[in-house]
């Protein structure tokens, strides 16, 4: 993923300046937006499920243990296997095609775990499971592990019971790095594919909102207000995080995020990015060797877990 480029400057502007004056900047933020605002929504009726973190990062640290799991790398192959080997018994979909890329042609594959609903509508919660293709020594803990791991604990709670409402599909995208340098053409090869895909099987008009996932095991979580998601989502999001409490790890910095969830918002799906941007000071452990198990914490992807479990119970709420 990365900034659109009007939205360095934001980024910039938080990130440059001695650590005192970070905070009162995000605040101001903050301030300046009616999202961020407390809640006044009701709390819905039912209790929302929680996930259990320690095993969400145990799923983290095996993808993580592979190694490089860059497309056409043999620890890709075994992250694909070790996805699929977790969804025994699910129904799995994969959708498999040949990307051209910069650095050649390369045997891409979105896997989808689909649990049925009672209603005729969708909603997708998904994340990409590539690690960058340019870098060598990178194992990618939190770019392409922390969410991967964490749709594999979603999928604990969704299976086995008939969800009272859409039907929800969990989605790991493949290729959404660039191979060479980040570009329309080079970037989210998995998430164009079946974007595509649905527009022209009629998916994509079921689909009442995709939640994607991204970069969120950072034990400092702070997750960025995307310009590019749907602001209703956002609203329904922030609800959620702030009827369990987790309300300050949300969106206290606005940015514009180019990530897999583009592609469909091209073709009018309601999409929202869930995505800190922010890893590390200067956000100096993104794409790095740096990016390791050591900087990743249970309790952000139990926050975002639990946020994304309470805000689909909200979506089928609506
Ligand atoms: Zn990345």
């Amino acid at each position: 993923m990365r900034l659109n480029p009007a939205g360095w400057l934001i980024f910039l502007l938080l990130s440059s300046g001695c650590a005192q004056n970070k905070a009162p900047e995000a605040a101001a933020v903050a301030e300046a937006k009616p999202i961020a605002e407390p809640a006044k929504a009701a709390a819905p009726q039912a209790p929302a499920p929680t996930v259990n973190p320690n095993r969400a990062m145990q799923y983290v640290r095996e993808i993580v243990a592979i190694g490089r799991r860059a497309p056409g790398s043999p620890g890709h192959k075994k992250e694909e296997s070790y996805i699929k080997n977790h969804l025994n018994g699910d129904t799995v979909e994969q959708d498999a095609f040949t990307a051209k890329t910069p650095a050649g042609e390369f045997q891409l594959n979105n896997i989808i775990a689909k649990y049925p609903g009672t209603k005729d509508c969708i909603l997708v919660v998904g994340s990409h499971y590539d690690t960058n293709y340019p870098l060598k020594n990178y194992v990618g803990a939190n770019d392409g592990g922390s969410t991967s791991g964490l749709l594999l604990e979603l999928a604990n709670h969704l299976r086995g019971k008939k969800h009272e409402g859409c039907s929800v599909w969990l989605v790991w995208f493949d290729g959404e790095e660039a191979f060479d340098k980040w570009s329309p053409t080079d970037s989210l090869y998995g998430s164009r594919h079946i974007a595509e895909k649905w527009k022209s099987d009629g998916t994509a008009k079921r689909i009442k909102a995709l939640i994607l996932l991204d970069m969120i095991g950072d034990a400092d979580l702070n997750i960025d207000r995307d310009g590019n998601s749907d602001p209703a989502l956002l609203k329904t999001v922030y609800d959620a995080a702030t009827q369990l409490g987790y309300q300050s790890h949300f969106f206290a910095r606005d940015l514009a995020i180019e990530d897999d969830h583009l592609p469909f918002r091209n073709f009018g799906v309601p999409v929202v990015d869930l995505i800190d941007f922010d890893y590390g000071y200067n956000n100096a452990f993104h794409h790095t060797s740096e990016d390791t198990l050591d900087k990743l914490s249970p309790k952000s992807l139990q926050i975002v877990g639990d946020v994304v479990l309470a805000t689909l119970q909200r979506l089928d709420a609506q």
